[in-house]
């Protein structure tokens, strides 16, 4: 079934008697446009130029959705991001307009171009000069029933062989098959976590995923550069320091395999250093398994090896992801696991931003 994409109106939004209440309900939540987006389901007649690629959802401070790709009418490929808002005037309102963040902007996504006559169609202007398109989606698809429809069957109408999953599978074996997605999608990360060590050494791959995931899980409240790498200190000493010393990697690996199947076990020292339970769960999927499975392969550790898979099999499910709730509606699961919400994501980035549809594993298609 269609998710319900209506939600509370902004604030700022509030009916006018005078236009009456009709003007307010006809907006969709961002996030049903994000997800428009990151299906791949905007129309291609409404942009600018042909999109390459749909980009990833934004995390933290900064754009709605990263490192998109276009061809620009010059013939050059331009990679950015893209802003999305229920309407136009937002741009200004949220104070993009003077935010560096928003520089590299390629498009400001809109359901509703609200700006005065004389700009509206028009492009937003950025810091540093640039300008980036504005594409009011209201103008094409012309109603949030429309909207929605497009978000599940894609801009012809066809439903996506994925909307049958459920019916023909049921939700074990859709689940299970999504399972083995979040699999691939950790061993890729850890077979790229090999190639870091065997590039910089095993501690600074390891600061170089810490990194990464203290920047992905921060949220709104993001550290500046300084307060991140005291964070990532304490973070380390207190990992470390389960092996009564300096020896990170050493520590890492014991405390992996003392967890067994309890993720807890494995965080403790991350939340010693003063990590809040869902941060440290970020940090623990994404930089802490993957050096464990790096270790394990790279050493031929199959004691590891298990006591990671262990973990791995256990480690709960995240917040809902927002990009991908459209898909998660789609084939009606709801992840109880790490390992399920992340087969989502990599059906995303790997397939539905890719025309995979027909071909990709929840396609029947290629079923069996
Ligand atoms: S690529 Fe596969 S999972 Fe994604 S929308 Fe199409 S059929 Fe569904």
């Amino acid at each position: 079934m269609p998710a319900t994409i209506l939600t509370e109106p902004p604030a700022h939004y509030r009916p006018d008697p005078a236009e009456g209440a009709s003007t307010v309900e006809a907006l969709p939540g961002e996030s049903a446009i994000t997800a428009a987006w990151l299906l791949g389901r905007v129309p291609a007649t409404v942009l600018p130029w042909p999109l390459l690629r749909a980009g990833r959802a934004g995390r933290g401070p900064g754009p709605d959705i990263r490192e998109a790709m276009a061809l620009l009418p010059s013939g050059v490929l331009a990679s950015g991001d893209v802003e999305v808002h229920r309407v136009a005037t937002d741009f200004v309102r949220h104070g993009h307009a003077a935010d560096p963040r928003y520089a590299r902007l390629l498009l400001h996504l809109v359901w509703r171009d609200d700006r005065p006559a004389a700009e509206r169609g028009g492009p937003v202007r950025l810091v540093g000069g640039g300008l980036a398109p504005t594409v009011a989606l209201e103008d094409t698809l012309g109603s949030l029933a429309r909207l929605d429809a497009v978000i599940v069957r894609g801009p012809s109408g066809r439903s996506e062989p994925c909307v049958d999953t459920h019916a023909t599978r049921g939700e074990a074996e859709t689940a299970a098959i999504l399972r083995a997605e979040g699999h691939r999608r950790l061993a890729e990360r850890a077979w790229r976590t090999q190639r870091l060590a065997a590039e910089v050494g095993w501690e600074a791959a390891w600061r170089t995923l810490l990194d990464r995931a203290l920047v992905s899980s921060a949220g709104r409240r993001a550290e500046g550069a300084a307060a991140r790498v005291t964070v990532a200190d304490a973070v380390t000493a207190a990992v470390a320091a389960e092996s009564g010393g300096n020896d990170l990697v050493r520590a890492l690996a014991k405390t992996a395999r003392a967890a067994g199947s309890r993720p807890a076990v494995l965080l403790a020292p991350v939340r010693r250093a003063g990590l809040g339970e869902r941060r440290a769960r970020e940090v623990g999927w994404n930089a802490m398994l993957p050096l464990v499975v790096a270790l394990a392969a790279a050493y031929d550790d199959l004691g590891l090896a298990r006591a990671a898979h262990a973990l791995i099999e256990a480690w709960p499910a995240p917040p809902p992801y927002g990009r991908t709730q459209a898909l998660a509606g789609l084939v009606r699961v709801t992840p109880r696991d790490a390992l399920t919400a992340h087969g989502l994501l990599r059906m995303q980035e790997l397939w539905c931003t890719r025309g995979g549809c027909g071909q990709c594993p929840l396609s029947p298609e290629t079923a069996g």
